[in-house]
């Protein structure tokens, strides 16, 4: 018998990195920029408080795409590191500097915006690089160095001439990965991910027209020049104070966002926070449209200028999910499970204190302008009566600003409905009646008797109306909800004497037992009245109790945007 050792190589590692370290290979680039940014965003820091003494000036990133060569440049001019520093942060995997430099600068650095935290993101590099290159001169007053590493453990390290200071890594692109050497496939990769990102991205040039002189003759001809094509908006409306933004701005921002997206939004929220956690961010409510299962562009999630991921599930609480916008948080633990994801204490904390923000926001737009409010109330409805059934913390402040429009086009909020309705509309049992129409169009006839009796009618008319009802109804115990076309509602009300029908009973007796013959009984009742002002001579209405039994169970299990079920209530 032997016995041993198993033999855990490091030469694992390289092969595993690429295989699972990140499952999308195309964030290896976001990867870079963002520790190029960091690097310029440390000296920045460095400069600030006197540690480096050297012009910062307007540094940038650029990204150069050499073809012919299948190599991938991406050079900054951040500080750099010496020799001994690319032997520490680079050669020792998952050691991560930037948490160093963090914990270094812990007082002043804790708004230096800087990116890294795992100590994995440079070898991600190796995903579509079958050899990586370091050339890196320090701001330090030290010599350039060199660094090679094909993917074995194996690496060079030598001194180099660069003068300038700042780093340049080389991508030699291996052969599965080519096409991030396609100008567009870069484009592509910038735009998801670096838009936002607080450090001017060079990718190319491009031409641009001169003003056109002044004394310029009827032959002018407009001159261009070629000036650097930046990618970027290093300062997103979201990273600056709400009081420092115009309406405009905000309309602006939204188009930036989504350049292909052609209405306006009907409001935003801007969210900014720094504690217990850090958060920013702009949300908008969009016009909604009634395919709401075809939403492309989503709520997109950032950390510190970078583009994370629009699958926002679990940060954003699921009735907002319909929202646009981005949110931008530090705190958000990435490259996590989802599940690990849901049972984190901050993210939990987020998504209750976006609920917050939005619902005092609306109470604010409320309160402030209720015509324009309710003049919205139509396109937001869905969303927020989504969230009265799925968020009790909402539900309880919606109670403020939660419209019910009646048919005359009068809206009510439930305690100014039941004290308008309450004198006319109340049942034996002292409970406010509140009528409702969930189609107007269809139930016409019904909701003119209705008014023909001096009633009111509230159009409730989204597809999640009945579990809505239920809950008003729970909650409220003077108030029950009939529809319009239900049998009960005379029964309910203090029947009006004077509805007498223009036929004799016989006429009725005979109508009633003819109509009998195509309505089926069980389901419907079959009222002999005809009002004067009404061309209905009988009505035709349906137990309140079936009905929504029925419906209940049509709306109960899918969920409204396919997204799940509904709440238990
Ligand atoms: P992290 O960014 O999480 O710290 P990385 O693996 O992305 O981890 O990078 C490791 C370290 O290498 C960084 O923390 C930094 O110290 C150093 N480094 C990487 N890229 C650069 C760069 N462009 N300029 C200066 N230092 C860099
Ligand atoms: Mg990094």
């Amino acid at each position: 018998m032997t016995t041993g050792k198993i033999n855990v190589s490091v030469e694992n590692i390289f092969p595993l990195i690429k295989k699972f370290l990140y499952s999308d290979h195309e964030i290896f680039l976001r990867e870079l920029i963002s520790n190029a940014t960091d690097a310029t965003l440390k000296l920045k820091h460095l400069t600030s408080i006197g540690e480096a003494k050297v012009d910062y000036g307007n540094p940038k990133i650029e990204v150069k795409i050499d073809k012919e060569g299948k190599k991938i440049h991406i050079i900054d001019q951040g500080l750099g590191m010496t020799a001994d520093e690319v032997e520490k942060y680079i050669n020792q995997i998952a050691f991560s500097g930037a948490e160093e430099f963090l914990e270094k600068y812990k007082d002043s650095a804790k708004d230096s915006g800087v990116i890294g935290h795992f100590g994995l993101g440079f070898y991600s590099a190796f995903m579509v690089a079958e050899k990586v290159e370091i050339i890196t001169k320090s701001f330090k007053d030290e010599p350039a160095a060199h660094w090679t590493c094909d993917g074995s453990p194996e690496f060079t390290l030598e001194p180099h001439t660069k003068t300038d200071r700042g780093t340049e890594i080389i991508l030699h692109v291996a052969e599965d990965s080519l096409e991030f050497l396609e100008e567009y496939k870069i484009r592509e990769l910038l735009t998801k991910y670096n838009k936002f990102m607080p450090v001017p991205i060079k990718f190319g040039t491009k031409q641009e027209a001169l003003p056109k002189p002044e004394n310029a003759g009827d032959d002018y001809k407009t001159e261009y020049i070629e000036v650097d094509n930046i990618i970027n908006n290093p300062n997103p409306a979201w990273t600056k104070q709400p009081s420092d933004l115009t309406d405009e701005d905000y309309k602006n921002f939204y188009r930036e966002l989504y350049p292909m997206q052609f209405d306006e939004p009907l409001f935003n929220i801007h969210l900014n926070v720094d504690y217990p956690f850090n958060l920013t961010g702009i949300l908008y409510f969009p016009k909604l449209t009634a395919d709401l299962q075809i939403q492309k562009d989503k709520i997109q999630l950032y950390q510190n200028q970078v583009f994370v991921t629009d699958n926002v599930e679990g940060i954003v609480p699921e009735f907002l999910m319909m929202l646009k916008g981005v949110v931008d948080s530090p705190d958000i633990p990435l490259n996590v499970s989802r599940s690990y994801l849901q049972a984190d204490g901050n993210v939990k904390k987020i998504s209750n204190y976006i609920t917050r923000k939005v619902s005092d926001k609306l109470k604010a737009l409320f309160n402030e302008n209720r015509a324009d409010f309710e003049s919205k109330w139509n396109d937001i409805k869905v969303v927020l009566e989504y969230g009265m059934l799925s968020e009790p913390k909402f539900y309880e402040k919606a109670g403020d600003f939660a419209l019910y429009p009646t048919t005359d086009d009068k809206y009510y909020t439930l305690a100014e409905l039941k004290e308008a309705i309450a004198p006319n509309q109340t049942d034996k049992n002292g409970k406010v009646v509140v009528l409702y129409a969930s189609n107007k169009e269809t139930q016409h006839g019904y909701i003119e008797i209705a008014k023909e009796k001096g009633y009111q009618v509230v159009v409730l008319d989204s597809p999640i109306v009945s579990h809505l009802i239920q809950k008003l109804e729970a909650d409220n115990e003077n108030v029950t909800f009939a529809r319009v076309d239900a049998d009960h509602i005379d029964k309910l009300i203090q029947k009006d004497e004077d509805t007498i029908s223009k036929l004799s009973d016989d006429e009725k007796e005979k109508l009633k037992s003819a109509i009998e013959t195509v309505v089926p009984k069980e389901n419907y009742t079959i009222q002999m009245e005809a009002l004067d002002s009404t061309s209905a001579p009988f009505i035709i209405t349906q137990p309140e109790f079936m009905r929504r039994m029925k419906e209940m169970s049509q709306t109960g299990g899918g969920g409204m945007f396919g997204m799940g079920n509904f709440p238990d209530m």
